[in-house]
């Protein structure tokens, strides 16, 4: 088949990281994304263009065909599922690490923990995993103010260098998973697109693998 692939990217820190990627593999968008308002870029591979999505909204798109392939961080695929999806290659790019977090010196000393996240059910499999009770409390951003304002004992979230937990009084505790980007890929779209998809893959791999120029 012939058709046109699409592949949803992921906007913000993966989308930087990915551009020099897919550069990398001669693929590069026609218009400037980061000036552009535009949700959609054709490339200079007349095959492929790019959608720029949420994180959250990526797999969605892939598991429901609307685009074929996509970027997302491991860390949405472990909390929304990926279910549907093939997830053929770890891009090794936005490297970072999910985690617990409290204010500085706080320690469990048994009993119930409150824990705030927007990864609400990493956070409840983790600690059910544990043994430890937790009243998981969904936030949607700015989670290392809850445990100064007491909303909460612990966190679950994103840290890359620690400063911004470090910036709040806090300190991580527990990693629960190393996270970086992954390519996903439309169960349907490997096999109606797949020799287009299957060079994509090929291609990026290369590159991950520091084969180098990759385009073929
Ligand atoms: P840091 O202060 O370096 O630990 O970075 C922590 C914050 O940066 C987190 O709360 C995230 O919002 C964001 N962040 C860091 N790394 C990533 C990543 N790979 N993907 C998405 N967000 C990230």
């Amino acid at each position: 088949m012939t058709d046109k692939l699409t592949l949803a990217l992921t906007k913000g820190r993966i989308l930087k990281e990915t551009l020099p990627l897919l550069a990398r593999v001669g693929i590069e968008p026609l218009d400037d994304i980061a000036s552009s308002r535009k949700l959609v870029f054709e490339t200079s591979r007349a095959g492929l263009r790019l959608v720029v999505l949420r994180g959250t909204d990526v797999p969605t798109y892939v598991r429901l065909g609307a685009a074929d392939l996509g970027v997302v961080g491991k860390d949405v695929l472990l909390e929304h599922g990926a279910e549907g999806l093939y997830e053929p290659l770890d891009l090794q790019i936005a490297r970072c690490r999910l985690m617990t977090a409290g204010r500085a010196g706080w320690r469990h000393t048994g009993g119930r923990v409150r824990v705030a996240t927007k990864f609400v059910n990493i956070a409840r499999e983790h600690f059910a995993r544990k043994g430890v009770n937790a009243d998981v409390i969904k936030l949607y951003g700015a989670m290392e103010l809850a445990p100064a304002m007491h909303l909460a004992d612990l966190i679950v979230d994103i840290v890359d260098t620690g400063n911004t937990l470090r910036a709040n009084g806090m300190e991580p505790l527990e990693e629960i998973a190393a996270i970086s980007s992954r390519l996903v890929v439309n169960k349907a779209a490997m096999r109606h697109s797949h020799d287009a998809v299957t060079r994509l893959v090929r291609e990026l791999s290369a590159v991950v693998a520091g084969g180098g120029d990759a385009a073929a």
